[in-house]
């Protein structure tokens, strides 16, 4: 059985005093970690307070984006082994932000998951459509193409252990959600993609989250869905009591 994945994304919100503060307060939550894993991507400043901070809670720590090469001459931008040796455990890769406003591609992507893959960290591979994509059809072609390139080259250990996020970008932030049956189809489209190409064992192991205006109203019925194993979650994870409403449904 795959345990469902809750991951807070919680982009460029937040200060250091109220990310310590909110961890502090999760901490103290009864969350069973058998039934549900918990992640808090954070902005990569506070990601070694956060850490600290979560030692030996249910809560892993995971970055928001990563550089792929391991170090140079890169103003601005934070490597892999930078983030491992934080003690960093996740990385989100390719987010639909950061591929609208950073120029990230699938072949950026698919380097920066390789990259994730040599420093131990696990990426939270995030794909999905526009809302053009979606009138016109081309849902599940553009998504299971997204998925192809970014785990090109990859082995089947490295995918088992791989999360992906389904997030239709006309969803994001936006307070639509997709309908828990639209989610699911795309998600057993991604899953059938890695079928073909990796097989049975890959395919049953990977875990798929959504997201997309995921809250504390919608989150059952999307994890009661055969093919979407969690969430990944912007607004509702930035206050302690909807986050754990969220990790109460896994
Ligand atoms: P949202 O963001 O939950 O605020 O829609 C999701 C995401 O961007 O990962």
């Amino acid at each position: 059985m795959r345990k469902p994945v809750i991951a807070g994304n919680w982009k460029m919100y937040k200060t250091l005093t109220e990310a310590k503060d909110f961890v502090e307060q999760l901490k103290g939550k009864q969350v069973d970690s058998s039934k549900v894993e918990t992640i808090i991507c954070a902005p990569a400043l506070f990601l070694e307070q956060l850490v600290h901070a979560a030692k030996d809670s249910f809560i892993s720590i995971g970055a928001q984006n990563m550089h792929e090469e391991k170090e140079g001459a890169f103003t601005g931008e934070v490597s892999g082994p930078q983030l491992k040796d934080l003690g960093v455990s996740y990385v989100v890769i390719g987010h639909s932000e950061r591929r609208q406003y950073f120029n990230e591609t699938d072949d950026s992507v698919n380097k920066k998951v390789k990259a994730a893959f040599e420093n131990n960290l696990t990426p939270i591979i995030c794909v999905g459509e526009t809302l053009e994509q979606r009138e016109q059809n081309e849902t599940e072609t553009i998504v299971s193409n997204q998925v192809m390139a970014a785990i090109e080259g990859l082995t089947e250990e490295q995918l088992i252990q791989s999360i992906i996020a389904y997030e239709p970008i006309w969803a994001i932030g936006t307070g639509k959600t997709a309908t828990a049956d639209d989610a699911n189809d795309v998600c057993q489209a991604i899953r059938e993609t890695v079928l073909d190409s990796f097989g049975e064992e890959v395919a049953s192991s990977l875990r798929i989250q959504y997201g997309g205006s995921v809250k504390p109203e919608n989150i059952e019925e999307l994890l009661s869905k055969e093919h979407i194993d969690g969430a990944l979650v912007g607004g509702a994870s930035l206050q302690v009591d909807s986050f754990v409403k969220l990790l109460e449904a896994g």
